[in-house]
């Protein structure tokens, strides 16, 4: 089997409003584009910062813009197509229970992510942390703690583009250390909660031109005993199973033959399938 799990119903941009992408007809677009990719199941996980609840989590400036829709119309939607229903969710430290509550709704995967250390940004130009003040190997200790915590904290099924942090590729300043250093502490947490790991094409896209986890942190984690969800982080339906050749490649030389599978937040290992040839 095939999945595509961390997808979007519209791009990053203010001006997708959910009146426009929340829609039947939206959602089938996406199903045709997984269909003929040979994803057997297709799941959405729309950003958690994006629905006006999410401001209860937390109130940086960053969520004050970008939180303007209504999560319960969200589910209702695509609870009623034959898609998975599922989340993108923050982890902000410190706001454990209120997390809790936002994701007490019917989901069949939550999605957990980091793109902010403190108050500053990871991906995005808006508040970058890579400012000339920037300690990478500090940063990059820091993220991978964080990313010990999401694990740990039991919200979430998956942990999303687990090395998101080197997005920049080269553009930022690298650690000097040895990055498996800084992986240690989230693998301890991955093998200890029994998190899946996101297998994400969307690095592909990015200036680090690699799949998220990066090979050596994948071998770790496949020592570890970790088990994988593979998804594509489309933004549309053109992005469904982005570069699947290459995951399949990657998930196959590091001898994963099995992928994890989401329904009302059971999971399930199921054999990975093949790309579709027709498309
Ligand atoms: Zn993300
Ligand atoms: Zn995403």
């Amino acid at each position: 089997m095939l999945t595509d799990y961390h997808v979007h119903l519209r791009q990053d941009d203010l001006d997708a409003s959910a009146e426009s992408h929340f829609t039947p007809e939206n959602i089938e677009r996406y199903r045709d584009a997984a269909s003929s990719a040979g994803i057997a199941e297709l799941g959405f996980a729309e950003h958690m910062y994006r629905f006006t609840d999410a401001l209860k989590v937390w109130d940086h400036p960053f969520w004050q813009e970008w939180a303007l829709d209504d999560i319960d119309r969200y589910c209702e939607v695509v609870a009623a197509s034959p898609a998975r229903l599922g989340i993108e969710a923050d982890f902000v430290p410190g706001a454990e229970d209120r997390i809790a509550n936002l994701l007490d709704r019917p989901f069949d995967f939550v999605i957990g992510s980091i793109h902010f250390i403190g108050d500053r940004s990871l991906d995005t130009e808006e508040f970058t942390i890579w400012d000339e003040r920037a300690d990478p190997d500090a940063i990059w200790r820091r993220y991978f703690e964080t990313l010990a915590a999401a694990a740990r904290s039991g919200l979430f099924d998956v942990l999303a583009h687990p090395d998101l942090i080197k997005v920049w590729g080269r553009a930022r300043a690298l650690p000097s250390k040895d990055l498996r250093f800084f992986y240690e502490p989230a693998v301890e947490a991955i093998a200890e909660s029994g998190v899946a790991v996101e297998v994400s094409t969307a690095g592909l896209r990015k200036a680090t031109g690699e799949i998220y986890p990066s090979p050596g942190f994948m071998e770790m984690c496949v020592e570890a005993g970790a088990v994988f969800a593979l998804s594509s982080d489309a933004h549309d339906p053109g992005q469904i199973g982005f570069e699947y050749d290459q995951a399949l490649r990657f998930l196959d030389d590091h001898g994963v033959g099995e992928i994890a599978v989401f329904e009302e937040r059971n999971r399930r290992l199921e054999p990975v399938g093949e790309v579709a040839r027709c498309r």
